[in-house]
C-alpha cells in the first residue's frame, strides 16, 4: 500500500543522486497535493451551482493541469522547469481563486505552505532570491487578505459553505506541513543513523591496519596514552614490548612481497593469541614492527615466533626469528611520573630492541625506565 502510494511520486527519480533525488520527489508530492486539494473545491462548484460557478471551475481545471505536468516535467528530467512551474502555478492559483470565491475561504492561507517548502524544493537558494520570494509571499498574503472581501468577489460562496471552505483550507495547509515535516523527520533520522554508522565504520578503519587487521600505530599511540594517564594516577607497571622480524628484508627478497606480508598476517596472527587479555593490546607499529601495550613476556613472544616455523633463509636457523626490546616502568606507591614522559619509554623500548638486534637477534633485552624520571612523593 505504501508502496504504491510511494510509486506516484516517484517520476523523475531514478537515476538521480539522494539530494536531487529527495528534491524532485517533494515537486512531485506538492504537484499532486495542489491537484488533490483542488478536489473538494471543484465539488462544491460542480453540485452546488456549476452554471454560476463554471469559470473558477475551469481555471481551477488549468491550474489542476499545470500542476500535473510538473510530473511530467519531472520524468522528462526538467527538473527546473517543474519547479518553477509548480510555484508560479500555486502562487497564481492561491491568488486567482481568492479573488474568485473571497479571502473568506481561506484559499490564501496556502501561501503559508508555499513559504515553508521553498527552502527545500531549491538547492542552493540565494538569501537575495529567497528572502525577495519570501516578501513576495507576504505581499500576495495580505493582498488577498484585505481586498477580496466578499463583497469585491467574482463568485461569492455562501454561507455556510464559505465557512466550510475555510475548514477545508485550514485542513489541507496543516496536513500538508505536518506531512511534510514528519518526512523531513523521517530523513533527517535515516541520514543522522547512516552518518553514525559511517563514522563508527571510518573509525574502525583509521584505528586498523589494512594487511594484518591489528591496530595500527595510531591506535597503539592513544592506547599507551591512556595507559600512561592512569599511571599518573595510581601506582601499577606499564610495560611495552617492540618486536621486530629478523632478516625480514631477505624473506621479501626470496618469497616476494606477497610472501612476505603472508609471514606478516602469520606473525600478526600469533601475536594477537598472545596478547589475549582484554588490557592487553597488540599493534602494527609500522613495516614489520610490533609493539605491545601491557603485554605477556618477551621471551614467550620470541618463543611463538620461532614455533611458526615459517623459513627465513636470510636467518641462521633458517626460520623467522624477531628480536624483542622491552622497556618497562614501575610507579611505587606515592610516585610521580611526568605526564608528558610517555615517549621515553617508548623510545627506551626502540633502544633495547637495537641492542637485541646488535647483540644477534633473536633475544630479548630489557631496559627499565631511566628512575631520574621517576620521583617518589612524601
Ligand atoms: P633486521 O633483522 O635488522 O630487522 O633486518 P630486516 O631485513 O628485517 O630489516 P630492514 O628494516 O632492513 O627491512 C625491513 C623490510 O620490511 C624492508 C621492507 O621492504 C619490508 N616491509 C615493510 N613493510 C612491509 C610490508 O607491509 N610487506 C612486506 N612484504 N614487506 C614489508
Ligand atoms: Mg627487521
Ligand atoms: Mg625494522
Amino acid at each position: 500500500m505504501l508502496n504504491a502510494i510511494k510509486k506516484c511520486w516517484s517520476p523523475g527519480v531514478t537515476g538521480s543522486t539522494l539530494g536531487q533525488r529527495r528534491q524532485v520527489e517533494l515537486g512531485n508530492q506538492l504537484g499532486l497535493f495542489g491537484a488533490l486539494a483542488t478536489f473538494p473545491y471543484q465539488l462544491f462548484y460542480f453540485f452546488y451551482d456549476f452554471d454560476f460557478y463554471r469559470s473558477v471551475f475551469i481555471v481551477n481545471l488549468v491550474f489542476v493541469s499545470a500542476y500535473l505536468s510538473v510530473l511530467l516535467l519531472n520524468y522528462l528530467s526538467r527538473y527546473s522547469t517543474a519547479k518553477k512551474l509548480l510555484l508560479v502555478n500555486a502562487c497564481i492559483q492561491i491568488f486567482v481563486i481568492t479573488w474568485f470565491i473571497s479571502a473568506g475561504a481561506g484559499v490564501h492561507l496556502f501561501y503559508f505552505c508555499l513559504a515553508s517548502v521553498l527552502v527545500f524544493l531549491f538547492n542552493n537558494l540565494r538569501l537575495r532570491t529567497y528572502i525577495s520570494l519570501m516578501a513576495l509571499f507576504c505581499a500576495l498574503y495580505v493582498t488577498a487578505h484585505f481586498l477580496f472581501s466578499p463583497a469585491l468577489a467574482i463568485t461569492p460562496v455562501p454561507l455556510p459553505w464559505v465557512n466550510i471552505m475555510y475548514g477545508v483550507s485550514v485542513i489541507c495547509v496543516l496536513s500538508l506541513l505536518g506531512g511534510l515535516l514528519y518526512l523531513l523527520r523521517q530523513q533527517i533520522d535515516a541520514a543522522e543513523d547512516e552518518l553514525t554508522l559511517n563514522n563508527h565504520y571510518f573509525e574502525a578503519l583509521s584505528n586498523t591496519d589494512a594487511l594484518t587487521g591489528l591496530p595500527n600505530r595510531r591506535m597503539l599511540d592513544e592506547a599507551f596514552e591512556r595507559e600512561w594517564e592512569r599511571l599518573t594516577r595510581q601506582p601499577g607497571t606499564l610495560s611495552v614490548i617492540m618486536c621486530d622480524v629478523d632478516y625480514f628484508k631477505q624473506v621479501n627478497d626470496h618469497y616476494g612481497h606477497d610472501g612476505g606480508d603472508r609471514c606478516l598476517q602469520r606473525i600478526a596472527t600469533e601475536l594477537e593469541s598472545l596478547a589475549s587479555r582484554t588490557s592487553d593490546l597488540v599493534a602494527r607499529y609500522g613495516g614489520e614492527e610490533f609493539a605491545f601495550v601491557l603485554p605477556s613476556t618477551g621471551e614467550q613472544v620470541c618463543k611463538a615466533a620461532r614455533a611458526l616455523g615459517i623459513p627465513n633463509p636470510g636467518a641462521s636457523s633458517g626460520f623467522i626469528t624477531v628480536s624483542i626490546g622491552i622497556a618497562s616502568i614501575d610507579v611505587p606507591d606515592g610516585g610521580n611520573i611526568d605526564a608528558k614522559g610517555s615517549a621515553r619509554l617508548l623510545k627506551r623500548a626502540d633502544q633495547a630492541l637495537y641492542q637485541a638486534k646488535t647483540n644477534g637477534r633473536d633475544q630479548v633485552v630489557f631496559l627499565p625506565y631511566p628512575h631520574a624520571y621517576t620521583s617518589t612523593g612524601q
